[in-house]
C-alpha cells in the first residue's frame, strides 16, 4: 500500500464541517445547509490540503448557486435522451457511457450532472445485468466509458468484478474510465485497484483536473502508479471563471499534465447546469484563451475545446477556427500568431 505523505484528516461533508475547518463563517451555517440540500457537499482530505487559488472555488459552496436562470437545464448534455436503461447512455454508435455509481469523492460545485450525482449510489445489480446484456447484444459498441459519479469510488472488489464482466464482451476494444480520484483521492489508487484494470482490453483513464494546484505530490505519485501499470492517461478540464479561465492558469495546468505523462484531451465549455452561471465564460472568451495557448504550447499539450450541445446532440470542437473560404478553392488561414495567409486548393 502506498502511504500518504502526510496524515489525512477526514473529508468535509456539511455545514458543521465547513465551519470547523474555517472554510465558512458561523453566521453562514443556514446558508451552507441550504446549499448542501441543493447539491451535496464533500471536500476530500487531499483537496482540503490543496485549498487555495484555483481549488477552493471548485468545492466550496457559494450563495451564487441559488441563482437559477431560465437557460439552465437539469439534464444539460441530454444524457436522458439516449438512455437505454438505468445507468446506460448510448449516443454514439461505437461507444456507450455506463454510470456505475452516482457517488463522488468530492462534489464539484459546477458539476454538469449535479441534478443526478450524489443521490442514488451504486447501480443496482439487476440494472448492471441489463446493461451488460445490451452490450453483449450490440456488437457496434467498441468502447465502454465508465463515468458516474466517479467510477473509481467503487471498492477494488466491485471494480474487479465489473472489469472482469466487461472484459467478457468479445467486441470491446477499450474500457475508458473518467475519474477525478487520482487527483482528489490519490490514496485510493492502490495495487488492488490497478489489478482490477488488468484485463485483455485496453484500459484508458481520463483524469478530470482543472488547476495545476490540484496536482499535489500525492496526486502526481498516483498518476505515476497508473502509468507504471500501463494505463494511458488523458485529461479533461472544465473552463471555469474564477478557477482557470485565463491562458496562464491553463498553460500551467497543461504543462504540469504533460510533465506527468497525461495528454490533455478535452477542455469543456461549462455546461448549462442549474446554479453554475457564475462559473461560465462566453464561448468567445474560451476561443481567445485557446488562440493564446496555440501560440505558446506544444501541440501535445493542447486539448480540444468542446461544447456538449444541449439536448443530447453530442460534443463538437468549438474553435477557434483558423480557416475561412474566400472564393471556391481559396482559403484564408490564420497562423498561431494571428497573421493571415492565402492557401489555394490545387
Ligand atoms: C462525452 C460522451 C461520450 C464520449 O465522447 P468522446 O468524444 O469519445 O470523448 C460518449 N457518450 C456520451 C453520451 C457522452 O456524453
Ligand atoms: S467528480 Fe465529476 S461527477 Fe462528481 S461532482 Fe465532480 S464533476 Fe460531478
Amino acid at each position: 500500500m502506498p502511504r500518504p505523505l502526510r496524515p489525512l484528516p477526514r473529508a468535509v461533508t456539511g455545514a458543521d464541517d465547513l465551519i470547523a475547518a474555517g472554510l465558512a463563517a458561523p453566521q453562514d451555517h443556514a446558508l451552507m445547509q441550504r446549499l448542501g440540500q441543493e447539491f451535496r457537499i464533500r471536500i476530500s482530505p487531499e483537496m482540503l490540503g490543496a485549498m487555495g487559488q484555483g481549488v477552493t472555488a471548485q468545492f466550496l459552496p457559494d450563495a451564487k448557486e441559488l441563482d437559477h436562470r431560465p437557460e439552465q437545464l437539469s439534464d444539460p448534455i441530454g444524457d436522458d435522451v439516449h438512455r437505454i436503461g438505468k445507468g446506460l447512455t448510448h449516443r454514439y454508435p461505437d461507444r456507450v457511457i455506463l454510470h456505475a455509481t452516482q457517488t463522488c469523492e468530492v462534489y464539484c460545485r459546477f458539476c454538469f450532472r449535479r441534478e443526478k450525482v450524489g443521490e442514488e449510489g451504486i447501480l443496482p445489480e439487476a440494472d448492471l445485468q441489463a446493461a451488460l446484456a445490451y452490450l453483449h447484444a450490440t456488437p457496434a459498441v467498441r468502447e465502454v466509458i465508465l463515468t458516474g459519479g466517479d467510477p473509481l469510488t467503487l471498492s477494488p472488489r466491485r471494480l474487479t468484478d465489473l472489469f472482469a464482466r466487461l472484459s467478457e464482451i468479445p467486441h470491446l476494444d477499450a474500457i475508458r474510465i473518467h475519474s477525478r480520484i487520482p487527483v482528489v483521492a490519490p490514496e485510493r489508487v492502490t495495487p488492488q485497484m490497478l489489478a482490477a484494470f488488468d484485463v485483455p482490453q485496453a484500459v484508458w483513464l481520463v483524469v478530470h483536473t482543472n488547476h495545476a494546484n490540484e496536482l499535489t505530490e500525492n496526486a502526481r505519485a498516483a498518476l505515476r502508479r497508473l502509468t507504471a501499470a500501463g494505463i494511458p492517461l488523458l485529461s479533461q478540464t472544465v473552463l471555469l471563471k474564477g478557477v482557470n479561465a485565463d491562458a496562464d492558469s491553463l498553460e500551467a495546468l497543461f504543462r504540469a499534465l504533460i510533465r506527468n505523462r497525461v495528454k490533455p484531451y478535452y477542455l469543456h465549455h461549462c455546461d448549462l447546469a442549474p446554479g453554475t452561471h457564475h462559473f461560465r465564460t462566453t464561448i468567445a472568451e474560451g476561443q481567445a484563451i485557446m488562440t493564446a495557448l496555440r501560440g505558446r504550447l506544444s501541440g501535445t499539450a493542447l486539448p480540444t475545446y468542446v461544447l456538449d450541445i444541449p439536448g443530447g446532440h453530442g460534443k463538437v470542437p468549438i474553435g477557434p477556427g483558423y480557416l475561412e473560404q474566400t472564393v471556391a478553392g481559396q482559403w484564408r488561414v490564420t497562423d498561431p500568431y494571428g497573421q493571415s495567409h492565402l492557401y489555394t486548393d490545387p
